[in-house]
């Protein structure tokens, strides 16, 4: 399975990713992009996160 990662180093926390893919990335409570624990990943949200990120740091993983 594909799931998606993202680098928290590199992460500026601008909320892209959240407002493109909200059943995916959340903002916790500690202020960072959570990805949360699905068993499928809307492939075509995600893929919208990642070319929208600015600081280019969401990548899928194979599981
Ligand atoms: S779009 Fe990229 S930089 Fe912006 S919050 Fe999401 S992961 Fe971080």
């Amino acid at each position: 399975m594909k799931i998606p990662i993202v680098e928290l180093s590199d992460c500026i926390v601008c909320g892209v990713c959240v407002e493109a893919c909200p059943e995916v990335f959340r903002l916790n409570d500690a202020g960072y992009i959570e990805v949360l624990d699905l068993s499928t990943f809307p492939e075509d949200e995600v893929n919208e996160a990642i070319k929208n990120c600015p600081a280019d740091c969401i990548f899928w993983q194979e599981e």
